[in-house]
């Protein structure tokens, strides 16, 4: 069997709506800038309370990573609950605690209200340790989820691990059981689909070039330059994540674009796929240069990880592809054997704090910086931007925190540091 470098196995699973055809339109309330779970969901939510929301996306609905990802829809933050009380005070925490398991409902009410066929399950996510000593730190955190954020967790021990992994190289683990499995690209395709019917126009092929304040009939505004011509809107969304342009050049200089890359066996039979992941968990390990891993629908092992710290090329693809194979058959030594079919990359957005960010500045709003995590927490922003254009008083945690720039400014959105980072994080992993 040919492994199919750059293809993306949950292409293969649905047919993409079409975009809007024609010219854009002269003007509109809110242009949204991106057409994935972010912009999406902001349209959606405009659209539904009768604004005119156009959506310019430079590529096709669903491009960025929200058709490339592994559909792991996670608890919690990419930071721990002992970083973020340290940095934000255990208030604060509560609340983006408290935010990231309501973005699950808020995926959850979408599928259901939407009726989304994406194989949306609450599976759970189990994280395994790959040293004693983050076994060890588990019961910690475990205990500080249960006390501040009244959110219970699982610890498994070793002896016990084999009733959740095919796999004898961890020394433990934990288990959230609400966290959520589902096919990323199919909930993509929907949620353009449910802006579409709710109102809102979804211009493909329309990359956004410049944005310049503008005065129109006495209206404050934006003028918006793409490569399909000029629309004047009241208010934009920037929904860029890590694919984030020249045309934002502010939003540009804090978001750090890093690649990340994902494998898929063929198809396993069923007793072996019971066998790797009995439970069907969303899986993901305890080091910094992680790998995560999980089942298809249909019986394939999908493996993903931080192999190359640059974005997708086709190098970077089939370099992390045979990254990925040894570390899969590292995990499970059961697939030596098994033909990897599919090989595909995207680009994550990862901030200098490491958080996500939703907030306006100078006029213009954004949500991104999920650093991975982005699934639901990409839903919710979105929503919350949505109701914060629409003048409603909002919850929203992450416009609380400074958005920090890069340390002595010394990023102009080329990141010539990664080989440097990625050479840290492997450091890290080995003495930590
Ligand atoms: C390989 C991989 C695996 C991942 N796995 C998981 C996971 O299992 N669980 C999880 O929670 N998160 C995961 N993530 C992260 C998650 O996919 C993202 O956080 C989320 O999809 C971000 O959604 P978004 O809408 O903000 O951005 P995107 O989906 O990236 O959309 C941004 C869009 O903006 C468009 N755009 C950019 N510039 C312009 C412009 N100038 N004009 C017009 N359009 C523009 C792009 O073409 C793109 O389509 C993963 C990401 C990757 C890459």
């Amino acid at each position: 069997m040919q492994t199919f470098i750059g293809s993306n196995y949950w292409l293969t699973t649905v047919s993409m709506p079409q975009g809007t055809p024609g010219d854009l339109p002269k003007r509109a309330d809110v242009a949204v800038i991106g057409a994935g779970f972010t912009g999406l969901s902001a349209a959606r939510s405009l659209a539904k309370r009768g604004a005119n929301v156009v959506v310019l996306e430079s590529h096709s609905i669903g491009w960025g990573a929200s058709s490339r990802n592994g559909g792991m829809v996670l608890t919690g933050l990419k930071l721990s609950p002992e970083t973020l009380a340290s940095r934000y005070g255990m208030e604060l925490t509560r609340r983006m605690y408290a935010a990231s398991l309501a973005s699950i409902d808020v995926v959850e009410q979408i599928v259901r209200e939407e009726n989304i066929g994406c194989d949306f399950s609450r599976c759970g996510h189990l994280e395994v340790a790959c040293k004693p000593s983050h076994f060890d730190s588990y019961a910690r955190s475990v205990e500080t989820i249960a006390k501040e954020f009244n959110h219970q967790l699982r610890i498994v021990p070793r002896a016990q691990l084999s009733d959740e992994i095919g796999s004898s190289i961890y020394f433990g683990g934990i288990v959230d059981e609400t966290s959520t499995g589902l096919n990323p690209t199919q909930y993509v395709t929907g949620l353009a689909t449910a802006a579409i019917k709710a109102g809102a126009n979804l211009y493909e092929n329309a990359r956004v070039e410049q944005i310049t304040p503008e005065t129109q009939n006495g209206n404050h505004g934006f003028e918006i330059h793409t490569s399909r011509g000029n629309i004047f809107a009241t208010n934009v969304l920037v929904a860029t994540s890590g694919y984030t342009s020249a045309a934002t050049p502010a939003l540009r200089k804090k978001i750090i674009p890093i690649g990340s890359f994902i494998i898929t066996t063929e198809q396993l039979p069923d007793d072996l796929a019971r066998e790797l992941n009995p439970r069907n968990r969303m899986i993901y390990d305890s080091k910094h240069y992680l790998y995560y891993y999980r089942l298809t629908p249909d019986n394939r092992m999908l493996f993903g990880g931080r192999a190359a710290f640059f974005p997708e090329t086709k190098n970077t693809i089939r370099r992390s592809a045979e990254i990925l194979r040894r570390g899969m058959v590292q995990v499970f030594p059961q697939l030596r054997e098994t033909k990897v079919a599919y090989a595909w990359g995207g680009t994550l957005d990862f901030c200098f704090d490491t958080m996500p960010h939703a907030g306006h500045a100078d006029g213009i709003y954004y949500a991104l910086g999920y650093a991975g995590h982005g699934v639901a927490m990409a839903t919710y922003l979105g929503a919350k931007s949505a109701e914060e254009i629409a003048g409603e008083k909002v919850e929203n945690p992450f416009s609380e925190i400074p958005f920090p720039g890069a340390p002595l400014g010394l990023y102009n959105g080329r990141p010539w540091f990664l080989p440097f980072a990625g050479a840290y994080y492997k450091v890290l992993d080995w003495i930590s």
